[in-house]
């Protein structure tokens, strides 16, 4: 047996069109949607992030804002661009990317960002509102990570909510980022969901709390980390690691942190590095653009194929 391999690309394809649609509505009615990032200091991730960010603001006509700041500035620096892109009306939805240098206390920036514009979720307000289960954003990677389970459930024919309640989530990893809004959304599920750090791993229990997984959701950043000993038969992987590797000539390439060729035979779906939560991340991101530039105009929230029971569809009311 082979596992389904989930496509992220077709998955992000088909979320672009639908976004590209309520850009140009928002705009025949007059509101502009425009995504703003800020980096500080040169960081090989973040400028291909942003590369492939503009490209995709291109393509939905969403307006895009790059900001850089040198490696040696201060806090207070970075938090007049903030204030400045908070006060910019053409600007929907900002992003401080990751990470910042040691000098820059994360929380008193992510505090700065108008929580309205918060579209990752980082201002504590947002990820209160997450970790209540109420979210106004749902940060694009954990977002991303729902959105392909619950769209494969479908594909199965697997009753989603049967499908959670009966299950153990384990998430491996547990960043701000992605690994603790990944556990809430599995909450937000009703599923049964675990935890695991490092820690777990240093102690050579990583593979005891992974083999229970129903679902295992891997956001380490180390290449390779899970192997087939490290997960049950039938089980569904979703790999969120993106690490430079090396394929079989020597070549530069992508990999996950799940090592798929002696994964893939064993479960039952897993994720392809690339091309499975990445490109859907992508997209998300812009999705939640759409979503903050529908609140800061006073629209009702989205409704149709994103929301549902059991989706990853933020709730604006929460505003
Ligand atoms: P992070 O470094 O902030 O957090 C990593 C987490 O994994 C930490 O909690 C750490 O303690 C834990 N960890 C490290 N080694 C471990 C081990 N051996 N066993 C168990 N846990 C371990 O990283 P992050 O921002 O959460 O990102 C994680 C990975 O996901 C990275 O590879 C990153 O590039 C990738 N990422 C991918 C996307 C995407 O769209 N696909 C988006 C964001 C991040």
């Amino acid at each position: 047996m082979s596992a389904q391999v989930i496509d992220g690309r077709a998955c992000a394809r088909s979320l672009k069109e639908g976004l590209a649609r309520d850009v140009a509505r928002l705009a025949a009615d007059g509101i502009g949607v425009g995504l703003a990032t800020v980096v500080v200091g040169e960081e090989y991730a973040s400028a291909a992030y942003e590369r492939r960010l503009r490209r995709l603001a291109d393509e939905l006509g969403v307006v895009y804002r790059p900001r850089a700041l040198p490696e040696g500035a201060g806090e207070c620096e970075l938090i007049d661009v903030i204030t400045e892109l908070n006060d910019d009306p053409r600007v929907s939805g900002i992003l401080v990317l990751r990470p910042l240098p040691r000098h820059i206390d994360e929380a008193s920036a992510f505090r700065a960002i108008d929580p309205r514009k918060d579209i990752e979720a980082v201002h504590p307000e947002n990820a209160g509102l997450l970790a209540l289960g109420v979210p106004r954003y749902v940060p694009s990677t954990a977002a991303s990570v729902f959105h392909l389970l619950d769209g494969w459930l479908d594909s199965v024919g697997e009753d989603r909510a049967d499908f959670y309640h009966r299950s153990r989530i384990v998430v491996v990893g547990r960043s701000n980022n992605v690994g603790k809004p990944a556990v809430s959304l599995g909450y937000q599920r009703q599923a049964t969901v675990e935890s695991v750090d490092e820690w777990a791993d240093r102690t050579n229990g990583l593979g005891r709390h992974t083999r229970q997984a129903d679902v295992l959701i891997v956001a380490a950043g180390k290449a390779g980390l899970i192997r087939a000993e490290h997960v049950r038969r039938e089980a569904v992987v979703i790999d969120v690691g993106i690490n430079p590797g090396r394929d079989a000539e020597g070549n530069v390439r992508m990999v996950g942190d799940v090592d798929h060729d002696s994964v893939a035979p064993r479960v039952r779906a897993i994720t392809p590095v690339p091309g499975g939560v990445g490109p859907v991340t992508d997209v998300w991101l812009f999705h939640n653009a759409v979503l903050a530039a529908r609140l800061l105009a006073g629209r009702p929230p989205l409704s149709g194929a994103l929301s549902g029971p059991g989706s990853t569809e933020p709730l604006l009311e929460a505003s």
